[in-house]
């Protein structure tokens, strides 16, 4: 199964509680919306449900898994956690590429996902620096490459300009179409709007809402 559930997680560095006792599910066939304001615990939900990282308490599983059974590699679940972490210009062509390899994913697919995601000539000529939206959508890119059930995206639509941003809601529409389980985190409601039908609103680590976009909007 595609479904994320999340139980009664916790999560504390030292003294601090990044994430208390969070309980949500993700279903497959929607974008689902992870919103909060900064510092309310979405990197470290998102790093804990991919097993970056050890939960204090609680429990998450992908496909009913917990994640230290989770299959290894891109063909589960694909994920972009900080575009930040992607390697600047040729060289993040070039990992793109090792990636794939390591992961016995033909170059024809890098091929495929660096044109889906408007790189090809980007990476056909590697040159320069790549802009905070380049990278977004290589992060993009590396997140689509095993054509995994379950995506997991951390602030995508930060550094996109508009027509990109375009581009990552209707991406996220058709994954999410194609009945995959798509993952969202922003900070801004209205970058949710039109982009997700699903929330999970949280609040200093806490769970504020989970329901349908509309549901939420409408509470005023
Ligand atoms: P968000 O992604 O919603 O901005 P984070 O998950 O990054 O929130 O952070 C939640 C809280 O946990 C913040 O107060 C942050 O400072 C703290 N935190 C996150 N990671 C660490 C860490 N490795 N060590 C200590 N505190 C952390
Ligand atoms: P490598 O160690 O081979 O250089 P990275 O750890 O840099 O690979 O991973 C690159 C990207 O691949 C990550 O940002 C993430 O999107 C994705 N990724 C890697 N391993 C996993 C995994 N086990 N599950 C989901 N996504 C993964």
């Amino acid at each position: 199964s595609r479904v994320i559930e999340v139980n009664e997680l916790t999560k504390r560095y030292g003294g601090k509680t990044a994430v208390k006792d969070l309980s949500f599910t993700v279903r497959p066939g929607h974008v689902t919306g992870f919103l909060g304001p900064n510092g309310a615990g979405k990197s470290t939900t998102l790093r804990l449900l991919l097993g970056l990282d050890a939960p204090t308490g609680g429990s998450v599983t992908i496909g009913g898994r917990p994640f230290r059974d989770r299959p290894r590699g891109l063909r589960h679940v694909g994920a972009l956690l900080d575009a930040g972490d992607v390697h600047g210009g040729r060289r993040a062509v070039a990992h793109l590429y090792g990636l794939a390899r390591g992961n016995r994913i033909p170059r024809a697919r890098v091929d495929e996902v660096l044109r889906d995601v408007g790189l090809a000539d980007a990476a056909r000529r590697r040159i320069g620096g790549f802009s905070l939206g380049m990278r977004q959508r290589l992060g993009i890119a590396t997140a689509l490459l095993g054509d995994p059930p379950v995506l997991l995206f951390d602030e995508p639509l930060n550094g996109l300009d508009p027509e990109g941003v375009l581009w990552v809601r209707g991406l996220f529409r058709r994954l999410a179409a194609e009945g995959r389980t798509v993952f969202v985190s922003s900070h801004l409601m209205s970058e949710m709007e039109n982009t997700a039908d699903q929330l999970v609103v949280i609040g200093r680590g806490e769970l504020i809402a989970a329901e349908s976009l509309s549901d939420f909007a409408a509470r005023g």
